[in-house]
């Protein structure tokens, strides 16, 4: 049964430099979609006519956007997990091929994931054939339990069903401060078991997903990218991040190493792993390039002045604050980490 108190829209406006300006949006509350009632609302619009229904009662829109044919992505908010946001922190991608769909991480709660599902719903009937998760991060993968029992196939870096062995219970524990009693109860750790060692395609019949598993560790140690080769959008995961400032959970060294390999991928656009927006390829990892080069230049420069950790962690990154939200809130454990990581070169 479903349980969910967020509303979703699904906008077929065009994302930035991809196409028409025919919009369809769709919303369903928590209450309707458990008394089984759907409202629909389908009109064609151009520019910002929208007629957006908010239902009584729904806190949180869950929008997806149309990228392309057959391809959508959901935008999490740039902001902390909460139990107001429900962990829909973190970005959401669904591609569609002739015979089977795939989702691209899965949000971070159940009711993330359930959203998430609805609205994979009302755009096909086609058989959800895998669910892919880019990384061990909760906010990409809380909302797993969603898509279990449906017969889709869970795939993850080679690296994923160790890291969730390892952290899994710390994240659940941690995790239910932030999300609360009621929603981390219902989570479900499920690790994949389609593992991509290097590279995979996968079939959505008559459509590819070029999936890539980072060979060293970046973000994490388990990133995965994903390629819609007909549309040669790439789905990242926080391997890019935009807006939000970017994550260190793996390593500096290894994610400004694997950065052109990143850029050199065949592809026009991406969905960042957190970041409102589809941005064009390569430049999309410019911001997040210079900050990283940022944060090891100063870090690389305190520990040769022999400066302690504890007063080298505030100036270890500080040129770039104005670039990005959530920098107070990371900056300090990105700085730390580099710290950490650098001081023995
Ligand atoms: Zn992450």
């Amino acid at each position: 049964m479903l349980r969910c108190n967020m509303s979703y829209y699904i906008s077929n406006e065009p994302a930035p430099g991809v196409g028409s300006h025919k919009r369809t949006v769709m919303r369903m509350t928590g209450r309707a979609m458990r008394q089984s009632r759907l409202v629909l609302v389908t009109a064609w619009v151009f520019a910002a006519a929208a007629t957006v229904f908010r239902p009584a009662g729904a806190q949180t829109p869950f929008t997806i956007q149309r990228i392309a044919d057959g391809e959508y992505a959901h935008f999490g908010q740039v902001a902390l997990t909460s139990p107001e946001n429900r962990g829909d922190i973190a970005n959401v991608g669904i591609v569609i091929g002739r015979d089977a769909a795939a989702v691209i991480d899965t949000g971070g709660s159940v009711a993330v994931g359930q959203a998430a599902l609805a609205a994979l719903r009302q755009i096909t009937a086609k058989p959800l054939r895998y669910v892919i998760n880019t990384h061990e991060h909760p906010d990409h993968l809380f909302g797993n339990a969603a898509f279990a029992g449906l017969g889709a196939t869970f795939v993850g870096h080679h690296n994923l069903p160790a890291s969730l062995r390892e952290h899994g219970s710390f994240y659940l524990h941690s995790f239910r401060e932030l999300l609360g009693e009621a929603e981390i109860a219902r989570v479900r750790l499920i690790p994949p078991t389609l593992l991509v060692n290097d590279t995979m395609a996968l079939d959505l019949g008559g459509r590819t997903l070029l999936l890539t598993a980072l060979h060293q560790a970046a973000h994490t140690d388990c990133d995965l990218t994903v390629l819609d080769e007909q549309t040669r959008t790439l789905f990242a995961g926080d391997l890019v991040f935009m807006d939000h400032v970017p994550v260190i959970d793996g390593s500096l060294k290894g994610w400004l190493d694997a950065l052109p390999r990143l850029a050199a991928m065949n592809a026009e656009r991406v969905v960042p792993g957190h970041g409102l927006k589809v941005a064009p390829w390569p430049a999309a990892l410019d911001d997040e390039r210079r900050y990283l080069l940022a944060v090891q230049a100063d870090a690389r420069r305190l520990i040769a002045s022999g400066t302690p950790l504890a007063d080298a962690v505030p100036h270890i990154g500080e040129s770039e604050q104005a670039h990005w939200r959530l920098f107070g809130d990371y900056n300090p454990r990105n700085a730390t980490a580099a710290f950490s990581e650098l001081e023995w070169e």
